[in-house]
């Protein structure tokens, strides 16, 4: 992978090195989950340190932390082992993330640096809160093994919230829409982004290599996202929710449905338009794409260890470049796949085209019929936002009568300004099924709203918030991604 100087790197270049700089320290880190590989440790370059703080350029640990034998790495049992892994397991996500996207993000947060509370508390949870400046990881006992489960030992989980960070400051108004894609693909960017910074490192590529020999429809650590956490959602369930011992696992067969036509739960292998449920079907026909490249340079004669590592380069390279030209404001997952298809023909002079056409097409999530090809319009590239205001009217909406709201529009959305009646359906397609399914927080006026109100009982955060200004009642996107 090229290495971009400018990018800021929180990471040596060849952990465990020793390094040119002594600038450089030691930390636990566990790319993976504690319950397929032990934590191992990686060497961060950058690391400022001021008695027990520790912070980088673009991220701090809001835990103290104190160095053992000049190290900060412990024991897997000990507290501050969840502290150190959750600094690591963010820097090392941007790291991987910003050399490939080529140039350093600015937080969506308005700080220069994204702050990492390694346990907040009880809770069978991890999030990211646009407001609240950062990252949040909690603890809950597993009830049938009576094991404490911190999701801020898991490098897949950290990495995942991190990729909501990221992704908020490169795309912040995907948190102002209403319709399931843009939530459904932060989901999926995390999840992706996990993936992939976990095959960066040498003993999970191994394992994969051992796990699959090159052949990634076989399961894997990898694919297999946040393991221990949802092993013990299934366990607090009292049954099988996720589908396995993972949370979600980018290997599946999901084919594109309408969201709008889908139940609002059933068994794991039920698509529904619940964001983590829905981006399943994102991270399968793009983990498909992953796979497809793999097979290719296995058939070139390249070894299957060499053909993963290449792979996952040049699948975070893929990643970094669609979203250098992906929806600026609400979209559908169609507009995400012709961005990824317009990204591989401008910036990688269409190598893997045929093999996201022929995925994507598959997987529904465009048109499948082999004479019909993308239109050149849906190739070309949507320009500008705009924001669409409106008021919702009718019964059905219940006490939300009478509710401004609002969503930001992509590309040729935003380019027909006439199109109010259409936008206005849509927009009121969305919210009353978030109403139905309460995920709409109601609020009295001039109620302070503090951000743990901001959570369903079910851990689930709300979707959107009442806020009152001037007597008038306006419906608030909640930027939180868990
Ligand atoms: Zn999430």
């Amino acid at each position: 992978m090229q290495i971009n100087p400018k990018v800021p790197s929180a990471i040596a270049q060849s952990p465990g090195s020793g390094g040119q700089s002594n600038r450089g320290q030691n930390f636990s880190y566990n790319p993976q989950d504690g319950t397929v590989m032990s934590p191992d440790r990686v060497r961060l370059e950058g690391v400022e340190i001021v008695g027990t703080s520790v912070s980088s350029q673009q991220v701090r640990l809001k835990d103290g932390l104190l160095p053992v034998d000049g190290a900060y790495v412990y024991d897997p049992d000990d507290r501050r082992y969840y502290a150190a892994n959750a600094f690591a397991a963010v820097s090392k996500a941007l790291d991987v993330f910003q050399k490939a996207y080529g140039e350093p993000i600015q937080w969506a947060t308005g700080r220069a640096r994204l702050d990492v509370t390694s346990d907040a508390g009880k809770m069978l949870n991890a999030y990211y809160s646009r407001q609240d400046g950062g990252l949040f990881f909690w603890h809950e006992t597993d009830p049938r093994t009576k094991e404490v489960v911190y999701s801020a030992a898991s490098g897949e989980v950290v990495a995942h919230e991190a990729g909501h960070a990221i992704l908020d400051a490169i795309r912040p108004n995907y948190f102002s829409a209403w319709s399931p894609d843009p939530g459904a693909f932060h989901e999926s960017f995390g999840d992706v982004l996990a993936m992939l910074v976990s095959l960066k490192d040498e003993r999970v590529l191994e394992k994969v290599v051992e796990q699959t020999g090159g052949d990634m429809s076989r399961p894997n650590l990898a694919a297999a996202l946040g393991e221990q956490l949802g092993r013990t959602i299934n366990h607090t369930a009292g049954k099988n929710v996720t589908g396995g011992d993972y949370t979600r696992n980018a290997i599946n067969k999901f084919v594109w449905q309408d969201p709008n036509s889908l139940p609002e739960s059933g068994p794991p292998d039920q698509l529904t338009p619940e964001v983590h449920n829905f981006s399943r079907l994102w991270t399968g026909a793009y983990y498909e794409v992953f796979q497809g490249i793999v097979q290719q340079k296995l058939t070139q004669g390249i070894s299957a260890k060499d053909s993963i590592a290449s792979a996952t380069d040049e699948s975070l390279k893929m990643l970094a470049r669609m979203m250098k030209t992906a929806p600026e404001g609400d979209f559908t997952y169609k507009d995400m796949a012709t961005a990824l298809i317009r990204s591989e023909n401008s910036g990688n002079a269409g190598r893997y085209t045929p093999l996201i056409e022929k995925v994507f097409k598959s997987r529904k999530i465009l048109p499948d019929s082999s004479e019909q090809s993308l239109r050149a319009s849906d190739l070309e590239t949507p320009v500008g936002s705009r924001t669409f205001h409106g008021i919702l009217k009718g019964d059905h909406f219940g006490p939300l009568q009478g509710c401004k709201i609002s969503t930001v529009l992509s590309g040729f959305q935003a380019s027909v300004a006439d199109e109010s009646d259409y936008q206005l359906q849509r927009l009121e397609r969305d919210i009353a099924r978030l109403y139905r399914n309460g995920d709409i927080l109601l609020t009295e006026p001039n109620q302070v709203v503090t951000t743990d109100r901001l959570f369903k009982p079910n851990g689930e955060p709300y979707v959107g918030v009442v806020r009152w200004i001037d007597g008038q009642m306006s419906l608030e996107r909640v930027a939180i991604g868990h």
